[in-house]
C-alpha cells in the first residue's frame, strides 16, 4: 500500500538544489502522493508547476493567514486564485486558516481571508487544508459552520471537506473537527520525544481520522529533528503511529492512505 504525504511545501529554496532527487526518494520509500501546497500567489503557481512537472506530486493553491496581510486584495486575488484552482494539477485549496500566534495579518482580516477560501473551495468542490494555531476555538467555529452549510446545501463536498494540518489538540478539539467532517494530519512532532502529550491524543484517535504529512521543508521526524524534512520521511511518522496504537504499520498506511484517497481523490493529470 503506498503511502500519501498529505502536506509539504515543495517551492521552497531548501528544495532547489535537490528537488527531483527529494521526489525520487519519497517514491523509493513508498510514498506515491505528495500534495504540495503554496502560500501565497507565487508559492501556489509554482506549487501547481511542480505537480505538473512531477509524477505523483499534486497542488494545493491558497493563502496562508500568516501572508494574508501582505498579499491579499480582496477580489482580485481570489480571482488569481480561482484560476490557479481550475488546472488539473490542483486537488485543495491551501495553506488557509487562523494564525493567532503571529500578528503579521490582524485576525479580522485572517478571518476573512479564511471565510473566503473556503467560499471559494465550496464553488469549486475542493477540500481544503487548514493551518491553526492559537486560534483554535476562532477556526473550528469556521470550519463547523462552513460543512453545515455545505451539507444544508448538498454539496458533495461536506463528506470529504478536508484536513486540520498538523493537528495539535486535545481529543475534544479532535473530536469537533472530526464531528465537522474533518480529517486530522499527524506529522514530524508526534515523533518527538517530548511529545507525551500529543502522542496520547493521537493514541486515542481512530486511524478513520487520521492522514499522514510531513510539512516539509518543516518539523522533520525524530531523528531528523532539526534538519530539512522531506517527504520521504513521512514513513517514521507511520511507524509512530503504528507504535501507539499497537497495530502493524501497514495497517496505519492502508488506513490513512484510503482516507487521503477519499478526500484528495487524486485524479489523474493529464
Ligand atoms: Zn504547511
Amino acid at each position: 500500500m503506498p503511502l500519501a504525504d498529505t502536506h509539504c511545501h515543495l517551492f521552497f529554496e531548501s528544495f532547489d538544489e535537490d528537488r527531483a532527487a527529494v521526489i525520487e526518494r519519497a517514491r523509493a520509500a513508498g510514498v506515491e502522493r505528495i500534495l504540495t501546497l503554496g502560500v501565497d500567489i507565487p508559492s501556489s503557481a509554482a506549487s501547481v508547476e511542480q505537480a505538473r512537472q512531477y509524477d505523483g506530486v499534486y497542488a494545493a493553491v491558497g493563502v496562508h493567514p500568516n501572508d494574508a496581510a501582505r498579499v491579499w486584495h480582496g477580489e482580485s486575488t481570489l480571482a488569481e486564485l480561482r484560476a490557479l484552482a481550475q488546472t488539473d494539477e490542483v486537488v485543495a485549496i491551501g495553506e488557509i486558516g487562523l494564525d493567532y500566534y503571529r500578528d503579521y495579518t490582524p485576525p479580522d482580516l485572517q478571518r476573512s481571508v479564511f471565510v473566503a477560501q473556503l467560499l471559494l473551495a465550496a464553488e469549486l468542490g475542493l477540500p481544503v487544508s487548514i493551518h491553526i494555531r492559537d486560534a483554535v476555538a476562532d477556526a473550528l467555529t469556521i470550519m463547523s459552520d462552513w460543512t453545515a452549510e455545505l451539507r444544508a446545501r448538498g454539496n458533495a463536498l461536506a463528506a470529504h471537506p478536508g484536513v486540520w494540518h498538523a493537528f495539535g489538540g486535545t481529543e475534544a478539539e479532535a473530536q469537533k473537527a472530526i464531528d465537522a467532517g474533518f480529517l486530522l494530519g499527524i506529522g514530524g512532532p508526534v515523533t518527538f520525544k517530548n511529545a507525551r502529550e500529543r502522542q496520547q491524543v493521537v493514541a486515542a484517535l481512530p486511524l478513520e481520522a487520521m492522514v499522514l504529512e510531513t510539512d516539509a521543508p518543516f518539523l522533520a521526524p525524530h531523528p531528523h529533528r532539526g534538519r530539512r524534512n522531506e517527504p520521504a520521511y513521512v514513513r517514521l511518522v507511520a511507524e509512530k503511529i503504528a507504535e501507539l496504537h499497537a497495530c502493524e504499520v501497514e495497517e496505519v498506511i492502508a488506513v490513512t492512505s484510503q482516507n487521503a484517497d477519499k478526500t484528495f481523490g487524486w485524479r489523474d493529470i493529464v
